[in-house]
């Protein structure tokens, strides 16, 4: 099992908030036997010291960067089906979860636009995109249904979908038809046809802004990860695994079973429920029957959905939550049975997510009977 590890040193416009991360990514390297490193993605920080010391050590490291979120005002912002501006996630979590639209030419060219400013000085091997997605029904019920701004609905009309029609069956009382019927592979499958031919639009506008972002990073000699939400959730942003596998290096699903904050599993169960539920649709135990389970986050659960990533054609990296805060309840016994599940089956490793320079970090180790043991990192060997 190959493990990569994830650094977050702050967003665009935080000062920078930890020092001599060169050592600590290499400290952490060592404890977690890692051959891989996201970081980013705060222009502040020199990042040179830490790549050259990771490619002395042979290690790979990817630039971490958000894509159709995090830019502010330069960014085009997604509409409702009703005009409005879409709505920000209500979160403990510190990022911006409010979401661009992902079919504005504008926003589609941020990414490298922000790499070419503040990046393309130093010798990262790769991107890793972020962020690559429509917003959640953790953003409310009208943002979780897509962007309908001019671009995207002259894309939905492209794609033959009636959008005046959607329109008008998005504001009809029950919406029942919302809740799909059947799981083909990580896809869901619709019984009203409009439904079903718009979820495949989105799914394809996503894919095809995606690979527009990739063909800019490609040209700058850049490698390709994906982040994407748990298979269970994927679908319902626009992602569309199977696709983005044939056009990424690597892919991480974040199939977050403890974070109780956006991409986390349990959030984004709880809120699409809320949601669709004040929205006269009952999609309470739709999604657990269709993966075949009574609990998505349970480990059962969670093997199905690495039987369905191992038969992708790009490596997976499971996203595995190693950072215990008041947002993400992981503990040592959590890691290890994911872990687990990992080593059996087909997928490349995890990512030990999101941050390993903050506090409350566990971090692999030790082998024990073919399971890797994690321990509590001591706070001071973050002191250094
Ligand atoms: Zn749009």
């Amino acid at each position: 099992m190959e493990t990569i590890i994830q650094a977050f040193t702050g967003g665009f416009d935080s000062a920078p908030v930890y020092s001599d991360i060169a050592e600590k990514l290499v400290v952490s390297v060592n404890n977690n036997n890692a051959q891989t490193v996201i970081i980013g993605w705060n222009p502040d920080v020199s990042y040179a010291d830490a790549i050259s010391k990771l490619h002395d050590l042979k290690k790979d490291v990817y630039l971490w960067l958000p894509v159709f979120s995090e830019y502010g005002k330069e960014a085009v912002t997604a509409l409702d089906f009703s005009g409005e501006k879409h709505t920000q996630a209500i979160t403990a979590a510190d990022d911006d979860f409010t979401f661009a639209c992902p079919h504005n030419p504008v926003n589609i060219k941020l990414a490298a636009s922000y790499y070419d400013k503040h990046f393309r000085g130093y010798r990262f091997d790769g991107v890793f995109l972020d962020k690559i997605r429509f917003s959640s029904f953790g953003n409310g019920f009208r943002s979780g249904i897509g962007c309908f701004c001019r671009e995207c609905l002259e894309f939905y009309d492209s794609e033959g979908i009636d959008t005046g029609t959607l329109k008008e069956l998005l504001e009809s009382k029950s919406k029942e038809f919302l809740a799909p019927n059947t799981l083909r592979g990580m896809r869901y499958a619709f019984e009203n046809s409009l439904i079903d031919s718009f979820f495949k639009a989105r799914a394809k506008l996503i894919t095809e802004s995606v690979k527009k972002v990739i063909v800019m990073f490609r040209e700058r000699e850049l490698k390709i990860g994906l982040d994407v939400f748990a298979p269970p959730f994927s679908y319902w942003v626009g992602q569309d695994i199977d696709a983005l596998a044939c056009i990424a290096d690597f892919i991480k699903p974040m199939i977050y079973r403890v974070t109780d904050a956006p991409a986390g599993m349990p959030f984004e169960q709880k809120r699409m429920t809320e949601e669709l539920a004040i929205n006269g649709c009952n999609i309470g135990g739709v999604l657990e029957t269709l993966w075949d389970t009574d609990d998505l986050t349970s480990g059962g659960c969670f093997e199905n959905q690495l039987r369905l990533l191992e038969k992708m054609p790009c490596r997976i990296y499971s996203g595995l939550e190693v950072n215990k805060s008041e947002i993400c309840n992981t503990d040592a016994a959590y890691v290890e049975n994911t872990i687990k599940a990992i080593k059996e089956s087909g997928i490349a490793g995890c990512v030990l997510s999101w941050n390993v320079l903050a506090e409350n970090c566990l971090s692999l180790g030790n082998c024990s009977g073919g399971v890797l043991q994690c321990s509590q990192w001591l706070q001071t060997a973050h002191k250094f």
